[in-house]
């Protein structure tokens, strides 16, 4: 396993391109290896490889950045970095239980731009494009279609938002959203800070790990201006976070007050081994950046040699839980299929009657304060309310 990121110098196609050109992010798209020809004149290609870069424009688009090339072991078919990012033949196996939609988004879309499946927040969709498209990605139907976006879906989408009073969370996303320039950007942060009931904006991206020249301190002087704002990133393996120019973008955003939290994917031959988990929590919370959610790999068409058993992934969080710093600990998420929405999981830590597992495997007993019981009919003495234990509110979403 390759432990450092190789020298652009080792690329024939890059090795006389000046830094002032490396470390332009405009250059960095522009220049990402999206042919099959590209492809093989960078690395050495297995021929499964080779013949699913052939066929990807039937898959799903190839998208490789210069700053992601380095990270790629030529020499290890294996290499976690490699099987992010170059397709395999494997994509074209489907199984029953796949679909193209497998969240049932396009049935939670009130608008093209919109995703609203929960009652007080929203995915807003700016563009399908990435500058790297990583293989395993659920909107794999969508990402990737140059002729995605257009204005009147931004302008429709934020008409909803404007429209909804629910909606006090957006979460900027896409496709990359810091593909967008930086004005495009700020006009769209500043329509959302003008509706009075959105409280907090997100932005998702991948851009600190496919492109970190995209974190400028440009981008991070206009994102202060719009808090409060948070910032999801998505690492799925220590070595994308060894890149200097990564380490710098993740320490600007934080210091300009913008919290950070990730999202990892579990993905089978990348990241599925508690070891590498572990060494990627470290890594990330050592840039104060907060392990969010650890996704399972969905049911999108042609990933099952990404998919990981959940028994695996809760087995991974046994190894964390108690063994290291809660801070380190993401929540286990399955996204139901059919649009059911995230489900945490967690190991049991129960073990019987009166009896709880620690994270040595001793059992303790512990004396609970009796049973639940049904919902009190007298109003709660903390909010005033009368409600059962889980308050739900009323949500009726908006589906076209
Ligand atoms: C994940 C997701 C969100 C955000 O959920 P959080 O649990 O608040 O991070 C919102 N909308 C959709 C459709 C999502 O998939
Ligand atoms: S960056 Fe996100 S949206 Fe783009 S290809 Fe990767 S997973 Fe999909």
């Amino acid at each position: 396993m390759l432990s450092q990121p190789r020298s652009r110098r080792e690329f024939a196609a890059w090795a006389d391109v000046p830094d002032a050109d490396w470390d332009d992010w405009r250059w960095q798209f522009r220049n990402r290896i999206a042919t099959p020809e590209q492809l093989e004149a960078a690395f050495p290609l297995t021929t499964s490889e080779r013949d699913a870069a052939r066929r990807s424009r039937d898959l799903f688009r190839l998208g490789i950045t210069p700053h992601w090339a380095t990270l790629i072991d030529p020499d290890d078919p294996q290499c976690p970095m490699r099987r992010q990012a170059i397709p395999l033949l494997d994509e074209l196996s489907t199984s029953a239980f796949e679909h193209t939609d497998p969240l049932d988004e396009d049935a939670h879309r009130p608008v093209p731009g919109v995703v609203h499946r929960y009652p007080d927040r929203v995915l807003l969709l700016v563009t399908h494009e990435c500058p790297l498209y990583c293989r395993y990605c659920t909107r794999r139907r969508i990402v990737g279609d140059h002729d995605g976006n257009h204005s009147d879906t931004l302008h429709a989408a934020l008409d909803y938002i404007r429209a909804t009073p629910a909606v006090r969370d957006v979460l900027v996303s896409g496709g990359e959203p810091l593909s967008l320039g930086d004005r495009r950007l700020e006009e769209i942060l500043a329509a959302l800070r003008g509706i009075p009931h959105v409280e907090i904006v997100r932005i998702g991206t991948r851009a600190p790990v496919a492109m970190p020249q995209r974190i400028t301190p440009a981008l991070v002087a206009m994102l202060r201006r719009h808090h409060p704002l948070w910032l999801n990133t998505h690492f799925n393996h220590p070595l994308e976070l060894a890149p200097p120019a990564t380490r710098a973008a993740m320490e600007r955003l934080v210091d300009a007050g913008i919290p950070t939290g990730n999202q990892t994917v579990l993905l089978a031959g990348v990241n599925d081994c508690p070891v590498v988990m572990k060494r990627l929590l470290h890594e990330l919370v050592k840039l104060r950046c907060r392990p969010y959610y650890l996704y399972s790999c969905d049911h999108s068409q042609g990933l099952s040699h990404f998919r990981v058993p959940i028994e695996r992934g809760l087995q991974i969080l046994e190894s964390l839980w108690g063994h290291t710093s809660g801070y380190a600990i993401p929540q286990f998420v399955v996204d139901a299929p059919g649009g059911g929405g995230k489900i945490p999981l967690l190991p049991d830590y129960r073990a019987g009657e009166g009896l709880l597992r620690n994270f040595e495997g001793r059992l303790f007993r512990y004396a609970d304060a009796g049973s639940a019981g049904p919902p009190a009919p007298a109003p709660c003495p903390q909010c005033g309310g009368r409600h059962g234990p889980h308050a739900p509110e009323p949500f009726t979403a908006t589906a076209r």
